[in-house]
């Protein structure tokens, strides 16, 4: 067997060119929507990822502001600015790019946010929303992941959905989805006894780990879908060393699987189309409440 692949880049510039016509229509009545991204130091992968969501906001016609702060930026700097942007009414959306760095309490930052332009998700309110089935905002990579499996007509109620990791930025919002949307879910981690035992029954499986290419097919239960959530380096060594590859060992998965995601092209894209969706939202109630 080999696997149909779920294309999140093609869908993700689907929904994108959707979002442009939404934003033109909001710009249209003064209301553009607007994303600020906040970059504390200068980690190379975090300075890919904002960069990939200012450039994507450019492109769907939003307004962004990159604010870059430097490593050893204090707490307190770093709340002065989510204080103004929250007071900005050109600003619709927040992001922090995780992680921050040990000397700043990453929980009192992301509770800084309002939970009115947590387009991100991760406020404890907008958390507690989700977990009560009436979310505000949803997590962008698992909402991303959602879009693909509609997307790929894979049907979740009644199904055994396991998912790899227990983040809340991943695995915890994953599970609440998949839970709502009536899949019977199972959450690993790295303290899981037999985890190739709950991977081996799992119809959905989503592997949210960080470990490049930990699944590999004889873990995977035959005609399953998966979802590869990780961004990680193929080791030294390997073929194709220093290439991005995800948690998932594409090659044997893919010839036991019926659907997987690619990485890049699968989730990544995804995650972002889901940020620029969650910042239309915000710019939409506002413009909503304001008539
Ligand atoms: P975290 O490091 O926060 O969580 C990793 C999870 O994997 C933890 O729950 C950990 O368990 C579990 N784990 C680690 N080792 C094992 C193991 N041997 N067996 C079973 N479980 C294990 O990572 P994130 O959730 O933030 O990210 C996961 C991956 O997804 C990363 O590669 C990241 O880069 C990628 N990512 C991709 C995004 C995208 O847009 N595609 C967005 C966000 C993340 P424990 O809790 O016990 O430590």
């Amino acid at each position: 067997m080999t696997a149909k692949i779920l294309d999140g880049a093609a869908l993700a510039q689907e929904l994108r060119a959707e979002f442009k016509l939404r934003a033109e229509a909001l710009a249209a009545q003064g209301a553009r929507p607007g994303l600020a991204v906040i970059l504390v130091g200068e980690d190379p992968a975090s300075q890919v990822y904002v960069r990939n969501k200012v450039n994507a906001c450019a492109q769907a016609g939003f307004h962004s502001e990159k604010i870059v702060l430097p490593a050893d930026a204090t707490a307190e700097a770093l709340l002065a600015k989510i204080a103004a942007l929250n007071a900005d009414p050109a600003i619709h959306g927040i992001l922090v790019q995780l992680p921050l760095h040990k000397h700043i309490d990453a929980d009192a930052v992301l509770e800084a946010i309002s939970p009115e332009k947590d387009v991100d998700g991760f406020h404890a309110e907008n958390i507690g929303a989700l977990t009560q089935g009436n979310p505000r905002f949803i997590p962008c990579t698992p909402h991303g992941v959602m879009k693909l499996l509609e997307k790929g007509e894979v049907s979740l109620q009644g199904k055994e959905a396991v998912i790899i990791g227990r983040s809340n930025i991943v695995g915890k919002p994953m599970a609440l989805l998949l839970l709502a949307a009536g899949a019977t879910v199972t959450i690993c981690h790295s303290k899981t006894a037999d985890l190739g035992f709950h991977t081996r029954r799992a119809d959905i499986l989503v592997a949210a780990i960080g470990k490049p290419r930990f699944v590999s097919g004889d873990m995977i239960k035959p005609g399953a879908v998966v979802i590869d959530v990780g961004i990680n380096r193929v080791p030294e060594g390997q073929p194709d060393a220093g290439k991005l590859c995800g948690d998932v060992d594409f090659a044997s998965a893919k010839e036991v699987a019926s659907a997987i995601t690619p990485v890049p092209g699968g989730v990544g894209p995804m995650t972002i189309a889901m940020l620029l969706a969650n910042t239309l939202l915000a710019a939409e109630r506002v413009a909503a409440r304001q008539g």
